[in-house]
């Protein structure tokens, strides 16, 4: 059945957690009586990435994973709903003709699906930070070719593109993150010295998935979004300022050039981001926990401990020295992160060897072409796996 009238939306990483709220703003926003989900693709939770098909009514399914090709074909037969897999079957997940598509595979790997999905002029929902980390001016070109929308669905993005208005834009002095701080905010570097994922996953305020909560108790999540807001609202690096804010319930600001400062606020639940990038330029009706600012009582602030938090110190080192530092960075990063969750390398240990591959990879000429983008993050891997041994 095809209505001309719905609009036609992909997921890609419908499994994970951003996944899973979308799928869940996308009942709660009229489901099958407005939209048509087009694909949806998971790596190795075949029941649930099945389990979703069926119930959306997805056209595509598309597991990452090769070896899971079999597995998600049984689960889906007999359904009529199309199986694919690898990276060639994200390709072709992105590429059907869905209007709206929500980029929310966790790290590089996102990338050049997301890609191929702007290209083709698709509006882009960008969960995905590595995508703008890693190719920067050359992704927000791919969308500007394609023609479609870049709306930002990171929490502080999404926040910052509410209350930035297009002809404001020459009137922005600074935009100001905000950081929950994560578990370790008030963690010696002693303390954090020996600390497990296990521990190191347990975020304050977000759920979220495994990789983006140890991030963010390194700080590297924040550090990842300082470069993505550079690339989203072209800033220079000293235009982009972290503050500490452990409520996570500013969830990022801009300041003008007047003086003023317009904030987005909300309790944390990332369907408000989600919902509003769905919904955009209108908003949408959400059951999200409504802020009671009596009972908040507070709001606290503090500049970020860049000696604790080294992170932020390489991610201001990235925007300066520009190039593929940002895809350096990002792929020294995922390695070291996949070594810390394998237990075999520590948490302090992370920034060192993102530091030192940065240092060794500070003369690669800036990326002309994705080809590059994608060989810097490989040499950065492998600088990295080399770190670990
Ligand atoms: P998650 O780990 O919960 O889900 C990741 C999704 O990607 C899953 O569907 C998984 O099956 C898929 N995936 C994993 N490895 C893959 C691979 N190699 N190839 C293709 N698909 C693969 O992650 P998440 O928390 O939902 O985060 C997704 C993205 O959104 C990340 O880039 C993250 O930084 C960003 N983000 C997440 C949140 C959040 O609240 N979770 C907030 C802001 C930004
Ligand atoms: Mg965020």
């Amino acid at each position: 059945s095809h209505d001309s009238a719905k609009r036609r939306l992909t997921i890609l990483g419908s499994t994970g957690s951003i996944g899973t709220n979308t799928l869940d703003v996308i009942e709660r926003l009229g489901g099958r009586e407005r939209f048509d989900v087009v694909a949806v693709t998971g790596n190795g939770n075949i029941p649930l990435l099945a389990e979703q098909a069926v119930k959306v009514r997805a056209e595509l399914a598309v597991t990452a994973n090769d070896s899971q090709y079999e597995n998600l074909k049984a689960a889906l037969a007999g359904t009529g709903i199309q199986v694919a897999a690898g990276k060639s079957g994200l390709i072709e997940a992105a590429e059907r003709n869905a209007d709206w598509v929500m980029a929310a595979i966790v790290g590089n790997a996102g990338l050049a699906p997301t890609l191929a999905a702007a290209r083709r002029g698709a509006d882009i929902a960008l969960a995905n930070k590595e995508c703008l980390v890693s190719a920067g001016s050359l992704f927000i070109d791919a969308v500007k070719k394609g023609g479609g929308r870049l709306l930002p669905v990171d929490s502080e993005h999404n926040a910052i593109f509410q209350v930035l208005e297009e002809h404001q834009r020459h009137a922005v002095e600074r935009i100001i993150l905000t950081a929950s701080g994560g578990p370790f905010r008030t963690k010696s570097l002693e303390e954090m010295r020996h600390v497990t994922a296990d521990v190191a996953r347990a975020h304050p305020n977000w759920s979220m998935g495994l990789k983006i909560s140890i991030d963010s108790a390194s700080m590297f999540n924040k550090a990842l979004e300082m470069i993505e807001a550079k690339h989203l609202f072209a800033l220079e690096p000293a235009q982009v300022e972290v503050i500490v804010h452990p409520q996570s319930v500013i969830h990022s600001m801009v300041g003008y050039t007047d003086g003023s400062v317009l904030a987005q606020l909300g309790c944390p639940d990332m369907r408000t981001a989600i919902g509003y990038a769905l919904s955009y330029p209108s908003r949408c009706s959400l059951p999200i926990e409504r802020l009671d600012f009596a009972k908040l009582s507070r709001l606290d602030f503090e500049a970020p401990d860049e000696v604790r938090f080294p992170a932020i110190r390489l991610a201001r080192r990235a925007m300066v020295e520009g190039g593929v530092q940002g895809a350096v960075l990002n792929g020294a990063k995922e390695t070291a992160l996949d070594a810390f969750i394998a237990g075999r390398t520590g948490f302090l240990a992370m920034a060192e060897i993102v530091e030192k591959v940065m240092d060794k990879l500070a003369d690669l000429p800036a990326a002309a072409t994705m080809d590059d983008v994608f060989a810097a993050d490989e040499k950065a891997r492998h600088l990295a796996a080399g770190l670990l041994r």
